[in-house]
């Protein structure tokens, strides 16, 4: 203890003598990126360190620089003010504002020291809206804003950090200002959204701090939504005949050419006819070919969906992960929206480092020894990155997802290279029975990108059987499906929802899904996400009460103008004066309905009369809003499962009150007919 006491004084000295009188301060946004960025930009660094945070002095061509960093945003927004609307607000650090923020305490203590000597300011955080806002918050609140420069890259790979170093810009004011603006916006929105939730609840007689966000409200409706249409599905069943034929080692699937049918009947006289005939002709065989082309390499949230699909991981985990990834310099800057690989990017001197890699060789050398490295774009753009790849450098001690993660994102990018995969298709027409059968086939002929990125399309056995084959029959079965069903929402299905939408930003994304977990309006269920009670609570009251608020729309615009502001056709007080007058007519239009408002509020959080199937409030009839609607659709349904099946009433509300294909409300109204404790 005494020796490294002693031993960090002298380093300390060391590094104050270092600092001297001239420098410039560049600001990276983690200590990883920081010590990066030093030793790619000089072979010799001195490290200094004060309270546990690192900073380093490099000498370059006789000027003097100091890389420090700090750990994410430094600064946030907040009020003095109680009570709503409030739209007075400041800038303050962020454990001021936030719990659980006392750790950059130390950073900006470092920070300050290092902004007051400098002479001039380089910010290096990641080139995008929230890298631009941390670092110019630092350098404007700390230093001085108007001797700053932008440091631009898209990887911590050593050559495009030097490459960066030389051709540093003017500050991204528009970056900064839409980065602001939006902080200013989800601030508004979500504070005073917040506050009036917290007071309704407060009238309705309970002491709760709800909370809501410009757009988490619009998600959270969404979830809700999908919810209530998965409750609440019904339809016409159909039904389907499937043939199962074999011809020596050749298994074929086959349905009936009318398949699906209406009614049961008719599907059950075809299938004795086919079991009858036990023998099927190949009637003809038409094979066809075709290419598929290889997906270009990912952006953030097509690489969440992958990941999420092939290794089950949740966005935010994959992000996390990505995010790790990218400061070890093992891939490019994971935040884009790009699917495109431009010729900047040295894609020959990425392929050779890959081709040292034993599980890349084969492929990596294949690619090079064709000459042409033209990889193909995708049409997802993104003004400050281009599409996620992999910089070269040797993965090594990553932990097993981690590993996963770059394997994934390499084979993705080695992919985009290669040659289309040849397919061949087969479409078999069968007589059986004196009944018309169709079976596909379908079998990979030139494996072209497949061989990198095993991971979309299956690998399937070649069927040999051609026309005039004969076919044993080994089974055939009806199954009764319904057209229609919805899914349940995932936590990537959500993202991909709020991506197609256009609301929230690739860095946010997950992290809003994430909130609306924590703070307890969603769950997840066996099928997918969903509401819980407060869920249904603060969605139904938004919904009902202050529809504009939760509205896609609205957040899509506004996304729309924080994008222009970017490309420099907006300003920022035009965009949060708007939103502001929204707000307060909003808001007032809510305090004149206080009592109307506390009613309903108390009503979902505590029923006096609950609905006959579940613990929401009754609203019609003894049903909540869920059962109402499972009741009128099984209403409306019914005739024609009793037409489909050739059945009375009491069988068909048996099987429906048993099928799992219809939603669980539709279940259990079906059971209270049956057991007469509602009438349909
Ligand atoms: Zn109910």
């Amino acid at each position: 203890m005494g020796v490294s006491n002693l031993m960090s004084n002298k380093a300390k000295r060391a590094c104050d003598r270092l600092l001297g009188k001239d420098y410039i301060l560049i600001v990276s946004e983690k200590p990883k990126a920081g010590a990066a960025i030093s030793k790619a930009l000089s072979s010799e660094v001195t490290e200094c360190r004060e309270s546990g945070v690192p900073y380093w002095i490099i000498e370059l061509r006789g000027k003097r620089y100091v890389v420090a960093s700090t750990a994410g945003h430094l600064f946030s927004l907040f009020t003095r003010k109680r009570g709503f609307p409030v739209f007075e607000y400041e800038w303050v650090p962020r454990w001021e504002a936030e719990r659980g923020a006392s750790h950059l305490k130390k950073f900006y203590r470092v920070l300050s020291k290092l902004a007051k000597g400098a002479s001039q300011y380089i910010n290096a955080c990641d080139y995008d809206i929230e890298g631009s806002v941390i670092g110019y918050m630092i350098i404007n609140m700390l230093g001085n804003g108007s001797k700053s420069y932008r440091m631009k890259y898209s990887s911590l790979a050593p050559e495009e950090l030097r490459s960066a170093f030389s051709s540093l810009s003017d500050m991204d004011w528009e970056m900064i200002e839409a980065g602001i603006c939006r902080h200013e916006l989800d601030w508004i929105w979500g504070i005073n959204v917040s506050r009036l939730l917290s007071w309704v609840t407060r009238l309705a007689g309970e002491k709760r701090i709800l909370s809501s966000g410009r757009v988490q409200g619009p998600t959270l409706t969404e979830a809700v939504d999908r919810y209530i249409d998965y409750m609440t599905f019904i339809s016409t069943p159909k039904f389907s005949l499937k043939v199962e034929l074999r011809a020596g080692e050749d298994k074929i699937s086959a349905t009936h050419e009318e398949s699906p049918f209406d009614n049961r009947e008719v599907a059950k006289r075809k299938k004795e006819n086919i079991l009858k005939g036990k023998k099927g002709i190949i009637t003809s065989a038409e094979r066809s070919l075709s290419s598929i082309r290889p997906p270009p390499a990912f952006n953030l949230s097509e690489l969440q969906y992958e990941a999420s699909r092939i290794f089950g991981f949740s966005p935010s985990y994959t992000q996390r992960l990505a995010e790790e990834l990218y400061l070890d310099a093992l891939i490019s800057y994971p935040r884009t929206n790009s699917e495109k690989l431009p010729s900047t990017i040295p894609h020959e001197k990425i392929l050779s480092e890959l081709s040292y890699m034993e599980s890349y060789r084969s492929i990596a050398i294949s690619i090079l020894k064709t000459g042409k490295l033209s990889p193909v774009q995708g049409t997802k753009e993104d003004p400050a990155h281009p599409a996620i790849y992999p910089t070269g450098k040797r993965p090594s001690g990553l932990k097993r997802d981690s590993y996963k993660l770059y394997d994934l994102i390499a084979r993705r990018y080695m992919a985009a290279f290669m040659d289309e995969a040849k397919i061949e298709r087969v479409e078999f027409h069968i007589r059986a029975g004196g009944e018309n059968l169709i079976a596909q086939a379908r079998s990979i002929l030139k494996p072209g990108w497949t061989l990198s990125y095993p991971f979309s399309i299956g690998r399937e056995k070649r069927i040999n059987v051609k026309e005039g084959s004969e076919l044993e029959v080994s089974s055939a079965r009806i199954s009764s499906v319904l057209p229609g069903k919805p899914k349940m929402h995932t936590k990537v299905s959500l993202l991909k929802w709020m991506e197609t939408e256009n609301i929230g930003t690739e860095a946010t994304r997950a992290q809003i899904i994430d909130t609306l977990f924590k703070r307890g309006y969603l769950i997840y269920g066996k099928d997918g996400v969903k509401p819980t009670k407060l869920g249904m609570a603060v969605t139904m009251f938004l919904k009902e009460k202050l529809p504009d608020i939760t509205k896609t729309e609205l957040t899509r615009q506004f996304e729309e103008r924080l994008f222009r502001i970017r490309k420099g056709e907006e300003k920022r007080e035009d965009v949060v004066g708007e939103a502001r007058r929204f707000i307060t007519e909003e808001l007032e239009r809510a305090v004149n309905m206080e009592a109307e408002l506390r009613d309903f509020m108390k009503m979902y959080l505590r029923p006096e009369v609950k609905c006959e199937f579940c613990e929401m409030p009754a609203l019609e009839g003894g049903l909540c809003l869920i059962h109402h609607r499972a009741l009128i659709g099984l209403a409306d349904a019914i005739e024609k499962w009793e037409a489909a099946f050739n059945e009375d009433r009491d069988k068909v509300l048996a099987k429906i009150a048993k099928s799992t294909s219809v939603g669980k409300a539709i279940r259990d109204v079906a059971k209270g007919v049956i057991e007469k404790r509602i009438i349909l």
